[in-house]
C-alpha cells in the first residue's frame, strides 16, 4: 500500500509517499515560496533530486504539479495507487483526541480553530480541500499535533485565572509536537516491549517542548495555549512572566503585537545570544569563549532540566528519558549538559555510547537510574501509519 503524508505550511508543502509494506520513503519533497516569488520545488529519494522552479500561485498548483509529477517519475503509474493520504494539522482545539478521515465537518473544525493556529490552520484547510478536489475519491485523513496531548488532566492543562476564561474562550494549554511525543514514547515502548513505562520525551529543535507520558498517554506538556510557551527556544522565550509585556510596550512605545513579535521571533537563542537562532552557531560561538552563547545554551539547558524534573515528580519517576528532533539527536554536548544536571536523581549517560548523532540509541550508562534513549522522530511516518489504521 501506498499512503503520502502531506505537511502544509502557509506557504510551503513537504510531502512523503510510503510503502507501507516495508516503511520505506518512495518519494519525498517540498514546494516552497508558494503565492510568493521565486517559488519552486525540490523532488528526491535516494536515486534522484529534482530541483525546479515553477509558477505556484497557490496550494492547488502544488498539488497538481506533485501529482503530475509522481507519474511523469514512475513512482506510480495512475493515482488511483495512492491508498491514502494523511494531512498533519496544528491544532483540533479540544474536540479531536485522534486522528481522523477527512470529511467537510472535520475542514469546518480546522478553519473554526485557525484563532489557536493562524498561521497554520488556514493553510492546512485550503491544502486539503486542494486534494479533495483532485483526489474525491481517495481516503483522506487528518493527524492533529494537539490530539496527544488531550489526555491531560484538567489540572494539568487548566491556567489558575478566571475560570469563565476556560468557559467561555476555551483558554487552557494545549501543546504542540504531538505527533512527534506520540512517535517517541511508542518507539520506546517497542524498543523495551513495554507498555507501561514512565516516559519524558524532550523534543529539541528549533521549537522545542518536553511531554510527560505515563502507560502511553501524555499526562503534561511544557508547550502551553500557543506553542510559545515552555523551554527557550531558538527564537522563542519560552515561560516568562506575562508582566513584562506591559512594561516593555510602554517603555519602547510598542504595541502587543510588536511584543508578541519578539517573543515569538527574536527571542531565546536568538535574543540572548545575539547571534543566531540555530544551536550550531551557539556551539561554535562558544567554542570561541562567546559569553552570550555561553549564557544562552545555559538558560536553555537549564529550562529543559526544570521540566524533566518537575515530570520525575510528577509521574513518581521516570523510566526512560528520551531525546529527538535536531537538537535532541544531534547535539551531543547539549545532551550531555542536560543528563549531567539530572546526577541527584541517578540519572547518567554513557560518554561513549553518547557519541551519537540521528540514530535509535540508548546513551545511559549502565548504573544509570533511568534508561536515556536517542530516538530520531518520524512525524511523517506516523502519519502515514494512522492513516493505514483509519482507511483499513
Ligand atoms: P524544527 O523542525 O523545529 O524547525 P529541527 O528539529 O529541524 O527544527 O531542529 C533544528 C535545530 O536542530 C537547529 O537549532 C539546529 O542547529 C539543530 N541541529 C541540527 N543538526 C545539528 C547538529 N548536527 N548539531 C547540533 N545541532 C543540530
Amino acid at each position: 500500500m501506498k499512503i503520502m503524508s502531506i505537511n502544509a505550511g502557509s506557504s510551503s508543502l513537504k510531502f512523503s509517499l510510503f510503502d507501507m509494506d516495508t516503511n520505506d520513503v518512495l518519494v519525498s519533497g517540498l514546494f516552497e515560496r508558494i503565492g510568493i516569488e521565486g517559488s519552486c520545488y525540490t523532488i528526491k529519494n535516494s536515486e534522484f533530486k529534482i530541483k525546479q522552479e515553477a509558477v505556484l500561485n497557490n496550494h492547488a498548483d502544488a498539488v497538481k504539479i506533485l501529482l503530475d509529477k509522481l507519474i511523469e517519475l514512475k513512482i506510480i503509474n495512475s493515482l488511483e495507487e495512492l491508498d491514502g493520504i494523511g494531512h498533519r494539522v496544528v491544532h483540533g482545539g479540544d474536540k479531536y483526541t485522534d486522528s481522523v478521515v477527512v470529511s467537510d465537518q472535520v475542514v469546518e473544525d480546522i478553519i473554526r480553530f485557525s484563532d489557536y493556529a493562524p498561521l497554520h490552520n488556514p493553510a492546512h484547510a485550503v491544502c486539503i480541500k486542494a486534494f479533495r478536489e483532485v483526489l474525491p475519491n481517495t481516503p483522506m485523513t487528518v493527524v492533529f499535533d494537539t490530539a496527544f496531548h488531550q489526555t491531560m488532566e484538567k489540572d494539568r492543562f487548566l491556567y489558575p485565572v478566571p475560570y469563565e476564561w476556560y468557559e467561555n474562550y476555551q483558554v487552557r494549554k494545549y501543546g504542540a509536537h504531538g505527533t512527534s511525543h506520540r512517535y517517541v514514547s511508542k518507539k520506546v515502548s517497542e524498543v523495551l516491549v513495554k507498555d507501561d513505562l514512565r516516559i519524558i520525551v524532550c523534543h529539541l529543535g528549533n521549537g522545542s517542548s518536553i511531554t510527560a507520558v505515563k502507560d502511553g498517554k501524555c499526562v503534561d506538556t511544557s508547550m502551553g495555549f500557543t506553542p510559545l510557551a515552555g523551554v527557550v527556544m531558538g527564537t522563542r522565550s519560552g515561560d516568562i512572566d506575562v508582566s513584562l509585556v506591559p512594561y516593555v510596550m510602554e517603555k519602547e512605545g510598542k504595541s502587543v503585537g510588536e511584543i508578541m513579535d519578539a517573543l515569538n521571533k527574536k527571542s531565546g537563542f536568538l535574543g540572548v545570544s545575539k547571534l543566531s537562532s540555530d544551536s550550531r552557531d551557539i556551539e561554535d560561538a562558544i567554542k570561541e569563549g562567546n559569553e552570550q552563547a555561553i549564557l544562552a545554551q545555559k538558560m536553555f539547558v537549564n529550562s529543559v532540566v526544570k521540566y524533566i524534573s518537575q515530570y520525575y515528580v510528577e509521574m513518581g519517576g521516570c523510566d526512560v528519558l528520551a531525546f529527538t528532533a535536531g537538537i535532541g539527536e544531534n547535539s551531543i554536548s547539549t545532551r550531555a549538559e542536560i543528563v549531567e544536571q539530572l546526577a541527584c536523581l541517578g540519572i547518567k549517560l554513557d560518554v561513549e555510547a553518547n557519541n551519537v548523532r540521528g540514530e535509535l540509541t540508548c546513551i545511559s550508562s549502565k548504573d544509570s537510574n533511568s534508561l536515556v534513549y536517542l530516538v530520531p522522530t518520524n512525524e511523517e511516518l506516523m502519519i502515514a501509519m494512522d492513516t493505514l489504521a483509519l482507511i483499513k
